[in-house]
């Protein structure tokens, strides 16, 4: 008797065959298009001291607090409330907006796959930026959207050109502000041209994963467009600045129909009992903030400052980042190489259409200390 399949590994299978083998588990032919996301590395074999500068979590750690709370909240035998209510009331108090329409998630990154969820499906499209956030894509994808990535103009979001691009089949508009490699920012004014500018029927998706550490007059995270009845969702981060990565924890702020749609679709139990505790601990010390966002725009400028004096570019940015460009793919190869082997990690952005660029993270002072002297070493060795 012939054996039966029931399982058939991912490049075993013709996305395009026409007919399918029968007693075959197939998944949806767009899942195989899905390149998995790439994190950043965390891990060097064999080196003494590692100094991870590639996934922009905040410098510091989780606040004194959170860190309590955790501790705390260690012996979770019991579910956690599904509602987060008190999270979402602290959230609310903190930033001062209206609890019912947030809805919280195990990192943005799952308000982002349940929005594409919600709003793609065949037949529709994704708007994002060149070198827009890789989730967005990844999430559209699974939910069967095309992507549609629309031109930057100097590694900016260009407002025109993603309303040139918007056709009937768009469902969704999604723009990191600022933008993850990038840095750069859109400021208020824009951000409300291109909400005047988009149609009813698509979503704007403001990512402000790294609001926290701007301090701009001219920049808007995108709540008051949710509170104006615009059809925008805000999305924030417990991961960057609050130091929480590791426990996932995220929020969308959102027009009460598209918080309706967020409960029926999301894991009952999306937030955990300690990603719960540890937020509205990190919430409680608006101290925390205060001397992160300090801190990093200074170390920022004076990693700026250095890596330019040393003859590289570096772009503007507004995170907690930068991304450097070293002229050409090799170069910026070299340069990881050669900081691997001082033990400092930073990221490839070759996958965001950037292979001469490496994204590094603000670090702490002594960090930032033995970036600056490795690129210095490097330019060094380059230049004779
Ligand atoms: C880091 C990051 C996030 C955060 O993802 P979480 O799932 O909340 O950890 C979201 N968007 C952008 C642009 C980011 O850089």
């Amino acid at each position: 008797m012939k054996p039966r399949h029931y399982l058939t590994a991912p490049e075993q299978i013709d996305a395009k065959k026409a007919t399918p083998e029968p007693m075959t588990l197939r998944p949806r032919p767009e899942i195989l298009g899905i390149d998995p996301y790439t994190p950043g590395v965390s891990k060097l074999p064999g080196a003494q001291r590692v100094i991870k500068l590639s996934s922009n979590e905040g410098a510091f750690g989780p606040p004194p607090g959170a860190l309590r709370a955790i501790e705390a909240a260690i012996h979770s035998h019991r579910y956690p409330d599904g509602g987060a209510t008190a999270l979402r009331h602290a959230i609310a108090e903190r930033f001062g907006l209206d609890a019912e329409k947030i809805v919280c998630g195990a990192g943005s990154d799952d308000l982002i796959y349940l929005l594409c969820h919600i709003y793609g499906g065949a037949g529709t499209e994704l708007i994002m930026t060149e070198h827009g956030f890789s989730i967005y894509a990844i999430a559209g994808r699974i939910a069967g959207c095309d992507i549609v990535k629309v031109p930057e103009r100097n590694l900016t979001a260009d407002v025109d050109a993603i309303l040139a691009a918007v056709t009937p089949a768009t469902r969704m508009v999604f723009i990191a502000n600022p933008n993850n490699p990038t840095g750069s920012l859109i400021t208020a004014d824009e951000t409300a041209r291109l909400r005047a500018g988009l149609p009813p029927h698509v979503l704007l998706v403001l990512d402000a994963a790294y609001a926290e550490y701007i301090d701009r007059p001219d920049y808007d995270p995108g709540a008051s467009f949710v509170d104006a009845g615009e059809n925008t969702v805000m999305t924030r981060t417990f991961s960057k600045m609050f130091g929480l990565g590791g426990l996932r924890l995220g929020w969308a702020y959102a027009p009460a129909p598209v918080v309706d749609l967020l409960h029926r679709v999301r894991g009952p139990f999306n937030v955990s009992l300690l990603a719960h505790d540890a937020g509205i601990a990190a919430l409680a010390e608006p101290e925390w903030v205060e001397k992160s966002r300090a801190h990093n725009t200074e170390e920022r400028g004076r990693l700026t400052e250095a890596l330019s004096e040393a003859g590289l570019l570096v772009h503007p940015s507004e995170a907690n980042f930068v991304l450097v460009d070293f002229g050409d793919p090799a170069t910026a190869e070299a340069a990881d190489m050669h900081l691997r082997a001082h033990g400092l990690i930073v990221r490839r952005v070759g996958g965001y259409g950037l292979p001469h660029c490496l994204r590094i993270t603000v670090g702490r002072d002594d960090e930032n200390d033995l970036l600056i002297a490795a690129l210095r070493e490097f330019q060094a060795a380059r230049h004779g």
